[in-house]
């Protein structure tokens, strides 16, 4: 039996492992379980050199107290000459991540740190009291505590695909994330994105420097991508209306961010400027709206809000506008619907009328479903949060039972909180959530 068992092997898990031994828990009270090396995780396990970070380097830290480490480690141990912009240094995705293991690597290849690199199928509670974590090599570990960091599921269609009439997989991306596919394209081939969001401009990125001839069909709702991050400076902190108020109408909330940001381009430092000012302490106030005004704004403003939270490497939207420049980039807006292969071509549909054919689709609509959570969900141990998106939890990590009371020793921190505590997604937002667990933890 050990103390605490991290489900996840991503940035959240390596920080909370990190900010746990800062807090004086002894190594061999933890152990990892999660499938790629520590910290690097779905989102910088890419050995894709052109997917880079969207913001600049020194947004990337694991201690609030040491924001520059990573941006001075980045000057001894990267060369990449192309990281460089007047918006700040945006380095490579994997270097990220080698960076983040760095940091804890010596004690795993010690041995003093346990990291099995499997999957947890199930948990549940033993007859003994303790957690009992099912992996898929049929071990089990049993636990005081499970701290949930599973992160970001990889993507999945987001509609069936009829598999019976498609027999060339090999032109269909489910997982663009960790960049492998490139291999698979040849420089003709029409290729089409679904989606018009980060990962989008991840593979446009990586088409364009493989000097793409072929066609880009680009098919997303909005037929909008992100802007360039620019350079940005947070210069005061917003005073929200109703700061004493326990509640605020959704809009209230609205009209306060409205009003807050400029007419200007959101390309422009100024409104950037305005909108990082506002996202400072925007979480203090979502946390007073009622759920249900969570969720309308959440089904109205999602797309614009994932648009503009974290804004694109200025080097991925130099390659969009050469694409563009080029007029091989064809946006299409819509919802992508179905797949059907027709011979060697394989064909999208958009809503009822509209189909594109081409060579290759890349799946570039999201993340996808967390199995673990739900099988939580099916046991009844947890309940879906408002989003149905992931877990409820309290306001210590506490993953809820229905009825609203805390399991004892199961916990969550992860990117998809967002209904809990709002716009949480970036790294150090995430590493924020594990130096508050890590002392919650410490101190019980
Ligand atoms: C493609 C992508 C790029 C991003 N780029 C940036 C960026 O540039 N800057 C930024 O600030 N933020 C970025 N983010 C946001 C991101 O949410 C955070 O920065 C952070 O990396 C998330 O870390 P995580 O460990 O919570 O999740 P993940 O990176 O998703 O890692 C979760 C890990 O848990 C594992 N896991 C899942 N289920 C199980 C299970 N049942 N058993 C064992 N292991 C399991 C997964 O396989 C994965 O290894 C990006 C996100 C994605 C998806």
């Amino acid at each position: 039996m050990i103390e605490f068992l991290i489900v996840g092997s991503g940035f959240t898990a390596a920080t909370l492992c990190f900010h746990l031994l800062e807090a004086g828990i002894q190594t061999n009270s933890i152990n990892i379980v999660g499938p790629t090396k520590l910290g690097y995780g779905n989102a910088f396990n890419c050995m894709n050199d052109d997917y880079r970070l969207n913001v600049r380097s020194e947004i990337m830290w694991i201690d609030p107290n040491n924001k520059l480490e990573f941006t001075n480690w980045a000057k001894k141990n990267i060369i990449d000459e192309e990281a460089s912009h007047e918006a700040g240094n945006f380095y490579k995705r994997s270097d990220f991540g080698r960076f983040v293991h760095s940091k804890i690597n010596k004690l795993i290849e010690k041995g003093k740190l346990l990291h099995k690199k499997e999957i947890v199928q199930k948990i549940y509670k033993d007859k003994s009291g303790y957690w009992a974590s099912s992996l898929d090599d049929n071990t089990k570990i049993f636990s005081k505590n499970i701290i949930l960091a599973t992160g970001n599921p990889t993507p999945k269609w987001p509609f069936a695909l009829d598999k019976a009439t498609i027999t060339n997989n090999k032109n269909l991306v489910e997982n663009p994330w960790n960049g492998n596919w490139i291999k698979l394209i040849h420089k003709t081939d029409n290729i089409l994105l679904m989606g018009s969001g980060l990962t989008s401009l991840d593979c446009i990125a990586s088409l364009k420097s493989i000097d793409h001839k072929g066609e880009i069909h680009v098919v997303s709702p909005s037929g909008k991508f992100p802007p360039a991050n620019s350079k940005w400076e947070r210069k005061k902190i917003p005073i929200w209306p109703y700061e004493n108020n326990n509640r605020i109408l959704p809009s209230n909330f609205l009209n306060f961010i409205k009003n807050y940001l400029p007419f200007k381009p959101v390309e422009s430092s100024e409104w950037q400027s305005a909108w990082e000012e506002l996202r400072q302490n925007i979480n203090d106030n979502w946390k007073k709206l009622p759920d249900k005004g969570k969720l309308s704004l959440k089904n109205k403003l999602n797309s614009t809000w994932s648009r503009y939270r974290y804004r694109a490497s200025p080097q991925s939207i130099r390659d969009l506008i050469e694409f563009q420049k080029n007029q091989q980039l064809i946006i299409h807006k819509g919802k992508a619907k179905n797949i059907i292969q027709n011979r060697n071509k394989i064909i999208l549909t958009i809503g009822d009328r509209k189909s594109i054919n081409v060579d290759k689709i890349i799946n570039c609509s999201g993340k996808g479903e967390d199995k673990l959570s739900k099988q939580i969900i099916k046991s009844k141990i947890g309940f879906s949060d408002i989003f149905n998106e992931t877990l409820e939890v309290d306001d210590k990590f506490r993953v809820l039972r229905i009825g609203g009371k805390p399991n004892k020793g199961l916990y969550m921190i992860s990117p998809n909180l967002s209904s809990k505590f709002g716009d949480i997604v970036a790294a150090n937002s995430l590493a924020t959530q594990s130096i508050n667990l890590a002392s919650i933890l410490s101190s019980s």
